[in-house]
């Protein structure tokens, strides 16, 4: 069956996708012998900087699509983001790990959330709403505050309105700017956590600790690993995010970003099926780092071993914050990554610092 081909060191992975996160796969890959082939719009992407190949080509263009898929053995995707109808045509030609399910379920924030609650798994309340009187209807129902999103095409706090006592329905539907969106009931959160889990092809999975996320103007700002966490809740964490894995029947990673509420719940905010933001801490501090298990997942190698051996603090360098680079390689502590980008633009992740610490508990 070729859904469980083993592609060994040599061969050639095909990434949709040219930011960070393909970047540091690439590099994972290369340290395992493989080459990668970066597809994507984007000229001189961060990704195609340390790729053996690359494709700058529209996410719908059928003859580059095909091109690609002659050209690798296996296809992945550094964001989910990607249409059907490619992945329909690059499936038909080539095994593409994790596959079509996981993308459909996390496109779309309704359908993540339908998904969710349907295998048991808690949430926030949530209403899908398609115009301004189904919002008004919705915060009669679930209260304010509350959070309206669009269901696709929301990262890093994009297309969200948070609507409090004051705001009517009509200007927080004119906010969002969307034909379709999501009602939220606000989550009095104490701290915001994930977990990572990779799963193989023989369907093994082996989970990261989970770990807490501060954000700052709704972008990631610091990884704190592990997550102070009572072990209950920590374990729930980790149950919750291998129940979803196992459920999309995930080849490659998942990254279940959750809310613990102060009573000690675990609800899940948004999953993605792909490495993450809050695993670049594995990167130093774990026996087998995120991108290396990426590769070894959706290669169908053996899962390496997640297990940390410090603790760490991850913390993203946004806009200009990277001109701070020097004083950060000066510090012998610190372990710089950076990710090639020209252009320090306001909420651009640029790179990141990993300081770790020896490994409690
Ligand atoms: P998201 O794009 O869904 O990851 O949301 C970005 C950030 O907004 C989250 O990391 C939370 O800090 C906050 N947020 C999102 N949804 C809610 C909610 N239902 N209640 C409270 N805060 C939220």
């Amino acid at each position: 069956m070729s859904g469980a081909r083993i592609i060994p060191p040599g061969g050639r992975i095909g990434i949709l996708g040219g930011g960070q996160l393909g970047r540091m796969a690439a590099l994972a890959a290369g340290a395992l012998g493989y080459r990668c082939h970066i597809f994507t719009p984007e000229p001189d992407s961060p990704a195609a900087q340390v790729s053996a190949a690359a494709t700058v080509a529209a996410y719908d263009d059928a003859d580059a699509l095909a091109a690609f898929a002659a050209s690798v053995d296996v296809v992945t995707f550094e964001f989910e983001n990607i249409p059907y109808e490619s992945v329909a045509l690059l499936a038909a030609r080539v095994p593409v790990r994790p596959g079509w399910n996981a993308l459909r379920v996390s496109q779309d924030r309704l359908v993540e959330k339908d998904f969710l609650r349907g295998i048991g798994v808690p949430t926030a309340d949530y209403a899908g709403v398609a115009g301004p009187q189904e919002l008004a209807a919705a915060l009669d129902r679930l209260g304010r505050p509350a959070i309206l999103k669009t269901v696709r095409m929301g990262y890093d706090g994009k297309g969200q309105v948070a609507i409090d006592s004051a705001m009517p329905a009509a200007e927080a539907w004119r906010r969002m700017d969307a034909e379709r969106g999501i009602l939220e009931g606000f989550v009095d959160f104490a701290c915001e956590v994930s977990v990572i889990v990779a799963r193989g092809i023989d369907g093994a999975m082996a989970a990261y600790v989970p770990v807490e996320n501060r954000h700052r103007l709704h972008i990631l700002d610091e990884t704190i690993a592990p997550a102070r966490l009572a072990p209950q809740v920590a374990a729930a964490a980790d149950a919750i995010a291998r129940r979803v894995t196992a459920a999309l029947e995930i080849v490659g990673l998942l990254a279940v970003e959750m809310f613990v509420t102060r009573d000690g719940r675990v609800l899940v905010n948004e999953i993605a099926p792909r490495p993450h933001n809050s695993g670049h801490w594995t990167m130093d501090a774990c026996i087998t780092g995120q991108f290396e298990q990426f590769v070894r997942a959706v290669c169908g190698l053996p899962l390496g071993s997640p297990e940390r051996h410090s603790d760490a603090v991850m913390r993203n360098l946004i806009g200009d914050e990277v001109h701070g680079w020097a004083d950060i390689v000066r510090d012998p502590e610190a372990k710089l990554h950076l990710y090639g980008k020209a252009e320090a633009r306001p909420g651009r992740k640029m790179g990141h610092v990993n300081r770790l610490r020896p490994r409690s508990g």
